[in-house]
């Protein structure tokens, strides 16, 4: 199987799946087509990763969670002008974005699951790690399997203040993958260091409505808190928007989307 075959079948789905529009608020798109990445299972930075100061011990390398994986398929979802537009406004989430946020995860999960039977269509076995029953979170609401790490590894972009991952795609969007037997061509990482694309400008910061981001801008580092951020979900927005939730005030910061990879 190859990366053009895999990536036409990723572009025909997001265009016929209804999960990909939300009608009663006029929104033909969540998602515009997505990035496609692929690591190979052998690429040195995967190992890194049970790092303490990168994910941690918990975290499964892709052969652990898929004995004979040979390749790591990444992508990202970035949400449709439309949605960002709309949550540009400081404050609450827009009902866009939290539309956006529930319904395109839900299309997210199927698009894995589409990957994955695609895999085993050419005769490989797939395991798609956020939706398979292994999935954990640490103390420190640290996963066993991280998509953004995994995407930066795949050579979908770099780290930020904010702690999203910016693609040639800005920030606002989501991250799937899958881990496969198949021997799929790695995509090259175009940049030397995990911080390269963000301008530590602020922005995500002066956003945040719940002081979730640290000043780290000195240090050039990331400094968002992950509890605060999921205490402030858990506090103020999903008892306000049940069964929607979602803030991403970070995410649609408008540098993000105007520092471009290179
Ligand atoms: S708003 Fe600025 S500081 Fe924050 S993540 Fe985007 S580029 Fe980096
Ligand atoms: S999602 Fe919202 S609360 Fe959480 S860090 Fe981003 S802006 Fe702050």
């Amino acid at each position: 199987m190859t990366y053009e075959l895999i990536n036409t079948a990723i572009k025909k789905y997001l265009e016929a799946n209804s999960l990909n529009k939300v009608e009663e608020l006029g929104l033909d798109r969540i998602f515009d087509p997505p990035l496609l990445g692929v690591a190979a299972v052998g690429d040195e930075l995967f190992s890194q990763l049970k790092n303490p100061e990168i994910v941690g011990e918990n975290h499964l390398l892709p052969q652990e969670w898929l004995l004979g994986a040979k390749s790591v398929l990444s992508y990202f979802l970035p949400f449709s002008d439309k949605v960002c537009q709309a949550n540009r406004k400081k404050g609450l989430p827009a009902k866009e974005w939290l539309y956006g946020r529930v319904k395109g995860q839900q299309f997210n999960e199927a698009l894995s699951k589409r990957i994955a039977d695609l895999c085993e269509e050419y005769n490989g076995t797939a395991v798609v790690p956020a939706i398979d029953s292994r999935f954990c979170l640490s103390d420190e609401l640290n996963s066993n399997w991280s998509e953004r790490h995994v995407a930066y590894i795949a050579g979908l972009g770099t780290f930020s203040l904010s702690k999203s991952l910016i693609t040639e795609k800005g920030a606002a969007g989501r991250f799937g993958s899958v881990i496969t037997t198949l021997e799929i061509e790695p995509t090259s990482r175009c940049y030397q260091s995990p911080y390269e694309y963000c301008s530590f400008c602020g922005e995500c910061l002066e956003r945040c409505p719940s002081k979730a981001i640290k000043d780290e801008r000195e240090q050039k580092i990331a400094g968002m808190e992950r509890k605060v951020c999921q205490n402030y979900m858990n506090t103020k927005i999903r008892p306000r928007f049940k069964p929607f939730y979602g803030c991403g005030k970070c995410q649609t910061a408008v540098q993000c989307e105007q520092t471009k990879p290179l």
